[in-house]
């Protein structure tokens, strides 16, 4: 028997620890995710903050 391990990852918007996809796609966006604000009624986030640190890519 074969069992498909799926690893899903959840992450949260480190500002207001709602799921990264309740927040809205913004290209200009500067997290990883490209999220802008968070979809939540009443939720003053306007910026998805990643949870995880930032990796050092522009490093020459
Ligand atoms: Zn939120
Ligand atoms: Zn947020």
């Amino acid at each position: 028997m074969i069992k498909e391990h799926r690893r899903i990852t959840i992450m949260n918007c480190k500002r207001c620890h709602h799921v990264a996809q309740i927040h809205e796609s913004a290209m200009n966006s500067s997290s990883l995710m490209k999220l802008g604000r968070c979809a939540i009624p009443g939720c003053t986030c306007r910026q998805y903050v990643d949870s995880i640190e930032k990796l050092d890519e522009e490093l020459l």
